[in-house]
């Protein structure tokens, strides 16, 4: 693997995070929220934000992954995703989501698959509010078009890894959102 380079350093996060946590608290201001996370990669983005909503709220996490094959690592570094794959559900969330104020929280907003996925799936559950936030988001790879209601960084088209984000399973623990460099 080449040399990573810090695309969003740990202080930019940090910043960002407070400012997304704040608007969120201004925007349900007197209500309580229930936090859902798409796993793996939102784990860390959500703990962050959610301590940083001065409102009652609950956590809860949702995994999903593409049908068929995730593509292999170097596949997904230099291609990305294959946008015509559909999403299936890994695990539900453990809570009703009816009536609820929902947010749901996601690393990455890429070609949009997985929150479209996701957004048809929530409403069909008749929460009282839905948003989303996500930390990234790619608009350039946009297939289906879908936004996010809380963008925390607007970033080209790189692969990034770090702040919960992996590569083959691996970063996700740098404090620091880095660019992989393409091989070609
Ligand atoms: P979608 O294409 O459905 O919007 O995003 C699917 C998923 O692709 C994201 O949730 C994320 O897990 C993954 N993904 C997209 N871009 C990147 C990236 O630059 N780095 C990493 N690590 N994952 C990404």
């Amino acid at each position: 693997m080449s040399e990573l380079k810090v695309l969003i350093s740990r202080k930019q996060i940090a910043d960002r995070v407070i400012e997304m946590g704040a608007e969120i608290s201004r925007d349900f201001s007197g209500q309580s929220i229930m936090f859902v996370g798409v796993l793996k990669g939102a784990a860390i983005f959500l703990s962050d934000l959610a301590r940083n909503v001065q409102l009652d709220s609950t956590f809860d996490f949702i995994g999903v992954s593409s049908y068929g094959n995730r593509p292999s690592p170097d596949h997904e570094l230099n291609v990305g995703w294959d946008s015509t794959g559909e999403v299936k559900l890994t695990k539900d969330v453990d809570q009703s989501m009816k009536d609820r104020n929902i947010v749901l929280v996601e690393d990455i907003l890429d070609t949009g698959l997985t929150l479209t996925y996701l957004k048809k799936l929530f409403l069909s559950h008749e929460p009282k509010a839905f948003r989303i936030a996500t930390l990234l988001d790619k608009p350039s790879r946009r297939k289906l078009p879908i936004h996010a209601d809380y963008v925390g960084f607007s970033i080209p088209d790189e692969f990034v890894v770090g702040y919960g984000l992996d590569h083959a399973e691996r970063y996700r623990n740098l404090p620091d959102i880095c660019v992989v460099p393409r091989e070609n």
